[in-house]
């Protein structure tokens, strides 16, 4: 929910009179009973995102202001596959730069946000049908961060990392995506970081414009999402040349899974961010609630 509609429901006039910050600050607290926080899928693409102002990094600048302030942040990020499922634990997990050939100035950044070992804890117990190992030596990785530090620019939301078991099929992620969905209710956000379409092999620089099989798959996706079409999703790969070259490896395409589960029937989808780059990459993201 808008946090000033959030803000307005609580009784704005209540506010206005008491004029207290305390009272204000206190009551704007998420989540109120019944309130889950939206979850979001973002397209991240190149990590320069982080440092460039753009269409993309300004939008994702946009839907920070626009969200209640979360009690921690669960970011589920193509960059960390692990064999078998685990949870970030640290207390202050360290920026990593996994990536290679960009300016110093990426290098340069840091996103000091605190962890949430108390939240990794509360996933361990939430997910009951696969055990997820707490982690204490990954921290933040570009996916995570380069979007995070445009959202919430203070760094002063909790966040942890789920990783993407790389052994498993995309029902798995699926379905151990539903168990998160109590986290929601507790005030976590829940943040996939990704690309539908992400194909580096075949990205070009000359024309930005997206391939014919990049735009079909990633419009194929959207009306799927916005049909409800959840098995068609997961079972992508039956869409045959245009899936092959779009996900030629689905780490990318699994965050979406995980938003995509905790949708809930009363639920719709927000589409922002709709554009395809270089060709193969495409950066379409949503918001579910
Ligand atoms: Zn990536």
């Amino acid at each position: 929910m808008d946090r000033r509609l959030f803000v307005k429901n609580i009784g704005l006039t209540a506010l206005a009179m008491s004029g207290t910050h305390e009272l204000l600050k206190g009551l704007a607290e998420f989540p109120e009973q019944g309130e889950i926080l939206p979850a979001l899928f973002i397209g991240h693409g190149s990590p320069m995102n982080a440092i460039e102002n753009n269409e993309f990094s300004s939008n994702w600048a946009a839907i920070g202001k626009q969200l209640p302030k979360p009690k921690a942040i669960l970011c589920v990020s193509a960059h960390w596959e692990t064999k078998g499922t685990r949870v970030t634990a640290v207390a202050s997990p360290k920026t990593i730069h996994d990536f290679g050939g960009f300016p110093q100035a990426l290098f340069d950044m840091q996103y000091p946000a605190p962890g949430a070992p108390d939240y990794a804890k509360m996933t361990i117990e939430e997910v009951k049908k696969v055990h997820v190992e707490p982690d204490y030596e990954w921290g933040l990785d570009h996916g995570s961060w380069s979007v995070l530090c445009r959202m919430f620019p203070l760094a002063n939301v909790p966040v942890f990392q789920l990783s993407l078991d790389y052994t498993k099929p995309p029902q798995y992620h699926y379905d151990l995506a539903k168990e998160l969905q109590a986290l929601r209710k507790k005030g976590v956000l829940i943040i996939g970081s990704g690309n539908i379409v992400h194909n580096l092999r075949l990205i070009r620089f000359d024309n930005p414009a997206a391939f014919d099989w990049a735009q079909e798959f990633d419009l194929k996706i959207k009306l799927l999402i916005t049909s409800g079409s959840h098995d068609s999703i997961i079972h992508y790969e039956k869409m045959g040349t245009m899936a092959n070259l779009s996900v030629p490896s689905n780490e990318h395409y699994l965050p979406l899974l995980y938003i995509l589960a905790l949708q809930q029937k009363n639920e719709s989808v927000t589409f922002f961010n709709e554009k395809t780059m270089m060709g193969s990459i495409s950066m379409r993201s949503l918001k579910v609630g």
